[in-house]
This record gives C-alpha cells, sequence and structure tokens, in this order.
C-alpha cells in the first residue's frame, strides 16, 4: 500500500531541488529574540546574543528626518538595519530611507542579501533593474507607488523632477548589504589594477585615474 512509485519519489526530489534555493533568505530564528551585542568578539553567522535587553534595542528614530542630499550624488541613504536596531539580529528583515534631491541618484548597486521593496513618500522617480540576460526593467513611480528590485540584481533611482523625493525600502535581511558597482571597482582597498580596469571598461589609464579621483571620498 505504503510503497512509493520511483517516479513519485523522482518528483518529490525534483521539487525540492527546485524549491530549496529560492526559499534562500536570512536563517529563521531559534528564539524569541536575539539582541545583537554589536561589541562582541564572538563570530557568528549574524551577531551574538547580548544579555540585558531594553525598548531601545527595538526602536529607530532615524528615518522619521530627511537626510542631507547636499553630496556628489545628490541622495542619501539612511539605514535602518541591524547596525542600528540590534533587535533586529536574527529577524531577517530590515528597512532604510532614501533621499533625493532633485536630480539626484542613487547609483547602480546591488544588495547580495536580500530583496528590496520601496515605497515613495514624496517626489517622482525613474528606477530600475538589470536582469542577468542584461534587460533592463525600468518605471517611473511617484508618491504611494511601489517597486520591487529582485535580490543580487543591479538598480538605482534617478529623481528627474525638479522637487526633493524620498523612499522607504524594506529588505528581507537584517543586514541586506550593498555594493556600489563604480565606487566598488575604482575606489576599493587596496585597488582594483588599472589594467582590470581599463581592459575591462575598455578605456586608458588617464581615464581610470579620471574617475577614480572624482569617486574617491571628499576630504572634509
Ligand atoms: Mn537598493
Amino acid at each position: 500500500m505504503a510503497r512509493s512509485s520511483p517516479l513519485l519519489l523522482a518528483a518529490f526530489t525534483l521539487f525540492f531541488l527546485l524549491v530549496a534555493p529560492s526559499l534562500a533568505a536570512d536563517p529563521d530564528m531559534l528564539q524569541d529574540i536575539c539582541v545583537a551585542d554589536l561589541s562582541s568578539g564572538v563570530k557568528v553567522n549574524g551577531f551574538a546574543c547580548k544579555a540585558n535587553v531594553t525598548e531601545d534595542d527595538f526602536f529607530f528614530k532615524g528615518l522619521a528626518t530627511p537626510g542631507a542630499t547636499n553630496n556628489t550624488m545628490g541622495s542619501l541613504v539612511t539605514g535602518a538595519n541591524v547596525e542600528k536596531i540590534p533587535g533586529l539580529n536574527t529577524l531577517g528583515v530590515s528597512m532604510a530611507r532614501i533621499d533625493y534631491a532633485p536630480g539626484g541618484l542613487n547609483p547602480p548597486h546591488t544588495h547580495p542579501r536580500a530583496t528590496e521593496m520601496v515605497f515613495v513618500l514624496e517626489g517622482t522617480l525613474d528606477v530600475g533593474f538589470i536582469t542577468t540576460a542584461n534587460k533592463l526593467v525600468a518605471k517611473t513611480i511617484t508618491k504611494g507607488e511601489t517597486f520591487v528590485f529582485p535580490r543580487g540584481l543591479v538598480h538605482f533611482q534617478k529623481n528627474n523632477g525638479n522637487v526633493p523625493a524620498a523612499v522607504i525600502s524594506a529588505f528581507n535581511s537584517q543586514l541586506p548589504g550593498t555594493q556600489s558597482i563604480a565606487v566598488t571597482l575604482f575606489t576599493s582597498n587596496p585597488p582594483v589594477p588599472d589594467n582590470v580596469l581599463t581592459k575591462a571598461f575598455q578605456i586608458g589609464t588617464k581615464e581610470v585615474e579620471k574617475i577614480k579621483s572624482r569617486l574617491a571620498p571628499k576630504k572634509s
């Protein structure tokens, strides 16, 4: 009666092989709370739990006010992740606020550990991501609207309006991580060798040096 058919077994195996990777995200929690001890020397996946917990470990007011956008890109990301809210440790979610000056750009970047959803608080943005098949998926979104950037894919937001814009971002990771493409390639420490960049971008050493100097962190 309970003899399983080889076909059924094969179907189940295939099902789990296909589904298991798509469930990949921050690992599930094993206890109610594990408030991050950000100063612990213990190395674990995430942060070690601290002993004395207060309500402030679950609180952050940093998204209440616009971030200063008077910088080179004309945008500022304010993270509300486990580094700011220790109570997020092991919970697999976080948020951010992004402010954009008129003309401001959140330059092309990826989050290795999270899908991102943005909700437009104010203004209008031209947003997009690029698939691994090199297709640009782009749209203009405005106040009250939402857009999704799938995990790991390069994406950007640009404020082409003449008033400031702002979004709230949601992530399915306590610490999504951000790699900004240009900054990663041209300002890493130690630097990526010039001959890698000249060949990759099909430009000369002078152009590489020019980009490096313009993207270098401003001395204040
Ligand atoms: Mn992003």
